[in-house]
């Protein structure tokens, strides 16, 4: 693996959950960050960074990077369903402002897309073979059809110009510093804050739909690993956990984690919210030579406990 010691690297959303940690170990890189904090409640950059407060789908610049790392977006449902407009524009013009800086610099390209590219797969583990089963016109669409026109741009990018672009899909990823609040939070910062707190767990439709689960540091590993190694370009990789769950199982195994006397309420389905979820990630084992660490109970009492210190 290449060292990235020294390397100019940009980052569209280094300020959120996936960025703030990736940038704790990109020690010895020049870093700059583009955020317009819409969806980030605390700055856990470091003092080094280069912060620059500016909406992706506005910034442009004739400055010249190594890596350009692609992650702006709102990925919390609840969130980009509100947002849809902005949501739709910073993974289209977004995507083409970075893809334009990547160009011009012959900077590689990495794109955090995700698993909702595959809408409610029929597949589950699902490959990257699988062309997904997305509704074009519902209420999820704006992020996930926005999702998925990013990575055709970004394969038109190493097509028509040679752009060294590489793909990750990312699947739910969870671990400290993961917003628990208002729209932006995520099931299982929700469910922990829930449960600390002595509140109900709030659980969509009954329960039985499923996640696979990966925690943080096992993202970094990979995404490491997807920055450095050589021959990639043109891939698109699934990051994730192949071990499903269902959501009422994990808020019991939170409850029994955190010792809370919380119970259980049952909410409305939200709108086609996929029924299962879990990632195939062969190919990932193949050409990153990685596979997750951390198990599902480890994950959750490490973020238990930060949730405990911080929240
Ligand atoms: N979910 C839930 N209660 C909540 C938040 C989420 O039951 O308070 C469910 C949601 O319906 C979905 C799963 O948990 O089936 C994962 O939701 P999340 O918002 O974390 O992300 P998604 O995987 O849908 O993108």
């Amino acid at each position: 693996m290449e060292n990235l010691s020294g390397k100019r690297i940009l980052i569209s959303g280094g300020a959120g959950f996936l960025g703030s940690h990736l940038i704790e170990k990109l020690k010895g890189c020049e870093i700059t960050v583009i955020d317009d904090f819409s969806t980030t409640a605390v700055n856990y950059l470091p003092r080094n960074v280069k912060i620059i407060k500016e909406g992706v789908e506005r910034f442009t610049t004739n400055e010249k990077f190594d890596i350009i790392i692609h992650m702006a977006a709102r990925p919390s449902p609840d969130d980009y369903m509100e947002h849809p407009v902005e949501t739709m524009l910073s993974n289209s013009i977004g995507t083409y402002n970075m893809l334009e800086i990547a160009r011009k610099s012959d900077a590689l390209f990495m794109y955090t897309s995700t698993s909702e590219v595959y809408g409610d797969s029929e597949i589950i583990p699902t490959p990257e073979t699988y062309w997904g089963k997305v509704n074009p016109i519902g209420p999820r669409s704006c992020y996930d059809e926005s999702k998925r026109f990013s990575e055709a741009l970004c394969m038109s990018y190493y097509r028509e110009y040679g752009l060294d672009v590489r793909i990750q899909r990312i699947f739910n990823t969870y671990g400290p510093r993961l917003r628990h609040d208002s729209s932006y939070g995520r099931v299982i910062s929700r469910f922990i804050y829930q449960a600390l707190k002595g509140e109900d767990l709030t659980i969509h439709g009954d329960g039985m739909q499923t996640r696979a689960f990966l925690y943080v540091d096992d993202w970094i590993d990979a995404t490491l690993r997807m920055l450095t190694l050589k021959n990639l370009a043109g891939e698109v990789i699934n990051i994730g956990s192949d071990k499903e769950i269902t959501i009422l199982e994990l808020a019991n195994k939170i409850i029994n984690l955190t010792r809370s006397t919380s119970k259980i309420k049952f909410l409305p389905s939200r709108p086609d919210d996929p029924k299962r979820r879990a990632a195939d990630i062969s190919k990932a084992r193949k050409l990153l030579n990685w596979e997750p660490k951390t198990s599902l109970d480890e994950g959750l009492e490490k973020t238990i406990k930060w949730f405990k210190e911080n929240i």
